[in-house]
């Protein structure tokens, strides 16, 4: 059955008498650019105000304890307002989401994603910055006031400042153009910089590394920075 299909299914509307996502089919039924439309369907039903019902019955709770099959792997802020189940409305078992201030990508996080790649087979990754962006901002601060932070922070933030230092060359906005700059970074170390197990998938077209920019005020997800191959 197609995307489309299972999407428009009655029984599947039945089922959700509420209207509202339908679970997306399992990562393997999905190719890279069909979990991206995923992923804009849900920004669409979430910006035009429509009940996006988080996937959370107990039935899909049972289905998901068998196994989980996550259509896109999510790199993103800390941030509380981004969280990207609710500004896709997905639930249970559709996003496999690595977030820290700042959407960099440590080893921590990076096997967290050659995990979701290659062990669930997910087909997309999202790396997703934001509109005023505080740890993107602590960044800006570093380089044009040589700011410090305390504890932990100003290590966290290092390496952003690469994006911030590129940005600081663009016209506009420092601080929107260090997000998008930092977005792109990350994207080009997934695709460039990694393992095997990240860059054959890439080469074969089965997995899609992308970027992403979040309005808070908009509501809004701009995916950019897509594969050449995606057109
Ligand atoms: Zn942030």
């Amino acid at each position: 059955m197609g995307l489309a299909g299972l999407a428009g299914s009655a029984n599947a509307a039945q089922e959700r008498p509420g209207g509202g996502m339908m679970p997306a089919p399992p990562a393997s039924e999905l190719n890279p650019s069909q979990a991206l439309d995923l992923l804009r369907q849900g920004n669409d039903a979430f910006l035009r105000g429509e009940q996006t019902s988080v996937l959370t019955s107990a039935q899909r709770r049972l289905d998901l304890a068998l196994g989980q099959s996550p259509f896109a792997a999510y790199v993103t802020c800390s941030d509380s307002r981004v969280p990207p189940e609710l500004l896709f409305g997905r639930g249970l078992g559709e996003l496999f989401i690595i977030r820290n201030a700042g959407n960099t990508v440590d080893t921590v996080a990076l096997g967290s994603i050659e995990y979701a790649v290659a062990v669930l087979k997910t087909p997309l990754v999202v790396v997703m910055g934001h509109e005023s962006c505080g740890a993107v901002k602590a960044a800006t601060e570093v380089v044009t006031d040589n700011a410090t932070f305390p504890g932990s922070i100003g290590p966290m933030i290092e390496p952003i400042i690469p994006a911030v230092l590129q940005a600081r060359s663009e016209n506009g906005d420092l601080l929107d153009n260090s997000v998008r700059a930092n977005v792109r970074r990350v994207v080009k170390q997934l695709r460039e910089q990694t393992d095997p197990i990240m860059l054959e998938p890439q080469q074969k077209g089965d997995l899609w590394v992308v970027g992403a920019y979040y309005s808070l005020e908009t509501g809004e997800v701009d995916f950019f920075d897509l594969p050449e191959r995606a057109g």
